[in-house]
Formats: structure tokens, C-alpha cells, sequence
């Protein structure tokens, strides 16, 4: 891979340098770069930029290094999934989803994870590499341009760090990003409308807590106890069930943000009745919410998603424990299954 600079990885201050140091060119330049930028524009197409000028920029930089390779679009309901490459050819996937308040995108962090979760296609094949700020914007600016050219009404409105990766395995880079998407010369996406999802690393949740980023603070809790956690998520051994749950309540404390505790689940494992009760009392006074997610199986893991009678049964018992909680309802039921089998698919049928 060349070691072109990306132009989306760049703040404010950092795109101001590149026009005035790298291309000897006067400041109102960086303006005008970063209102391409944004679009999702290539450095072809800045047309208030000579051709001469362009052909020094293509020189040394790029700007979004994210491409759509492939995109599959739900007949159900509009939710679109995507096949973005990297320029070093590493493929990642994220999909959008249409609700009434807005888009919603999904976006990755990684190429791959190495957090090892036994239920996760991500994972299968560990981590791959970390994405840059700009590869992680890049998702955004090429998904908004791909909707906007279906319907100019459309944006993204909301993010969720949901994708591949363990975005605090990444912490640098994506607290970056979320400076970038925040900012006014970019997106202008508000905090208070991305989620961020994390297996629960509690040294980066407590250094999260004092960058001023108040997103929502999603935690993949997956069981009411440390046997069962451990069982399934690797991490658990790392940090016990009480100080990731700590952890949180630190956060919400500090953010005023309610909690959102991400809950798989999973035939004979952690569905049952009992496990909601025990799940209660783990939470009880937090501000918090638990969304219940039917476990999507992956064909490569040997693990069940438990029936729908069993998944009602968790839901009411939660909530006669006054624990504000949902099922998260199944989108683009359609176009593929859990996140990371379309990468595994387009791999393995193209190779
Ligand atoms: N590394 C982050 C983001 C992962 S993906 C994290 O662990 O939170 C977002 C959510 O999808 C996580 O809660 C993850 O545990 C969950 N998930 C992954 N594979 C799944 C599957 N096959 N079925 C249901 N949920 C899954």
C-alpha cells in the first residue's frame, strides 16, 4: 500500500498544514477541500480546484479511502447492507437501517476482532488490522453518498459502532473519529446520536468517561454472572462481572447517559427465566437498558438461539423486575445474517 496521506483522517487544524505546508497553497483551500471531503468526493471531482492542483494532491493523498464494493438491499424494509473495500484490499461490512427518526449506520472498527466471543462471526479469524479515523468516516461519507443518490431527503443520521471490531481495542483512532464525524467542518453528527458498542474493557471506559464524548455506552453483557460470561466471552476473565457493571455506572454517572446492556441470547446457556432474575438484581437502581438480542447463529459456531416463547418469558420477567428492557427487532431479515457473514461469504465464494 502507497503511504498516500488521507485526507479524511485529517482535522481541522491538521487539513489546514497539508494546504498550506504540503501544497504551498493559501488557507481558503483547506474550506474548500473539506466541503468535498464531507460529500464523499474524489479528487477528481473538486471542481473549484485547478486540474493542476488536483494532480498534486492525487500525488500525495487520498480522500476517502473507503470504496462500495458491493451494497444488497432488503425488499422488507430498505435496510442496505455494504461490502466496503480498504485500499490494501481488506474488505469490511456495514449496513444501514431506515427508521422514522432517520438513518441509522453501522459502522466497523476493525478488520476482523480478536476478542475471541464464542457466538461472533467477527472474531473467527482474530484481528486483521485496526482502521484509521478516516477509514471509519469513510464508511459514513460513502454511505451517505450512496443514499443521498437514491433519495437527496436521506442521511445519516445516527451512528452505532456496532460493526466488526472492539472499538476500544482501537481507542485512538476512534475517539478521533468521533471528533471528526462531530465537528462542524464535517458531518456535524451529534453525539448524542451514535452508539458505541464494547465487550467491556474497564480501563477504556473510565478514560472514555473524560474525553467529552457522551455517546451512548452500549455493553455486551451476554449473561446475569461471571460462570456464564466466561463461558462465553473471553474478556470475562479479564475483568469480573461487578466491575464492568461498576464501570458503567460510572459512566452513566459522569455522562448522564443511561446505559445500554447488550444481551444475546442464547439457547441453554443464559435464557432462561432464572437468568433474567439474576440479570435484575445485577442491575437493580442502575439507569440503564437491556436490549435482548435472539442470538443471529453463525453457521461456523455450534450455539442456538432460544425460542420465541423463551425470549417473551426473559422480556417479562425483566420488566416485572422494573428493568426497562426490548427485543431488538430483526431487520433485512433478507439480505444476510450476523455482522462479519458477509465479508465470510464474499470471501470465501471469490477466493
Ligand atoms: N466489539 C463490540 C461490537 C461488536 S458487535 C462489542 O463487543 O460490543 C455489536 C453487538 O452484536 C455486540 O453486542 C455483539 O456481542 C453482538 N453480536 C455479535 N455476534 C452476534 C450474533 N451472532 N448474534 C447476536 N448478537 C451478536
Amino acid at each position: 500500500m502507497t503511504d498516500k496521506i488521507e485526507l479524511l483522517s485529517l482535522n481541522a487544524e491538521e487539513l489546514l498544514r497539508f494546504v498550506t505546508e504540503d501544497l504551498g497553497e493559501s488557507k481558503f483551500r483547506a474550506k474548500q477541500i473539506a466541503e468535498w471531503l464531507k460529500r464523499g468526493a474524489k479528487i477528481d471531482e473538486m471542481t473549484n480546484l485547478s486540474a493542476a492542483l488536483r494532480a498534486k494532491i492525487g500525488e500525495i493523498a487520498v480522500a476517502n479511502p473507503v470504496s462500495i464494493q458491493e451494497s444488497y438491499k432488503s425488499r422488507l424494509d430498505g435496510t442496505e447492507k455494504f461490502l466496503y473495500r480498504l485500499r490494501d484490499g481488506n474488505l469490511i461490512e456495514g449496513v444501514v437501517m431506515r427508521y422514522h427518526y432517520g438513518d441509522t449506520l453501522c459502522v466497523s472498527t476493525q478488520v476482523g476482532c480478536r476478542m475471541g466471543c464464542a457466538f461472533c462471526a467477527s472474531t473467527l479469524e482474530g484481528r486483521v488490522r485496526n482502521l484509521s479515523a478516516g477509514e471509519i468516516l469513510g464508511q459514513v461519507v460513502a454511505a451517505n453518498r450512496h443514499i443521498q443518490a437514491q433519495d437527496a431527503a436521506r442521511r445519516v443520521h445516527n451512528i452505532v459502532l456496532m460493526g466488526s471490531g472492539e472499538p476500544f481495542d482501537n481507542y485512538d483512532n476512534v475517539v478521533k473519529f468521533l471528533r471528526l464525524v462531530n465537528s462542524d467542518a464535517g458531518l456535524n453528527i451529534s453525539i448524542r446520536n451514535i452508539s458505541l458498542s464494547t465487550c467491556g474493557l474497564v480501563p477504556r471506559i473510565d478514560q472514555f468517561c473524560n474525553e467529552g464524548l457522551p455517546v451512548t455506552l452500549s455493553l455486551s453483557l451476554h449473561a446475569p454472572n461471571d460462570v456464564i460470561r466466561q463461558k462465553i466471552m473471553p474478556i470475562a476473565h479479564a475483568y469480573a462481572y461487578e466491575d464492568v457493571i461498576a464501570a458503567c455506572r460510572r459512566y452513566s454517572e459522569k455522562t448522564g447517559r443511561r446505559v445500554v446492556f447488550e444481551y444475546a441470547l442464547i439457547r441453554n446457556m443464559n435464557s432462561e427465566v432464572r437468568h433474567a432474575e439474576e440479570l435484575a438484581r445485577r442491575l437493580r437502581g442502575m439507569r440503564c437498558h437491556v436490549n435482548l438480542i435472539p442470538l443471529n447463529a453463525v453457521k461456523e459456531r455450534n450455539l442456538e438461539a432460544p425460542t420465541k416463547q423463551d425470549v417473551a418469558a426473559f422480556l417479562k420477567r425483566l420488566e416485572l423486575k422494573n428493568i426497562s428492557a426490548t427485543v431488538r427487532r430483526e431487520m433485512g431479515a433478507d439480505i444476510d445474517g450476523a455482522c462479519g457473514q458477509l465479508r465470510r461469504k464474499y470471501l470465501s465464494e471469490n477466493n
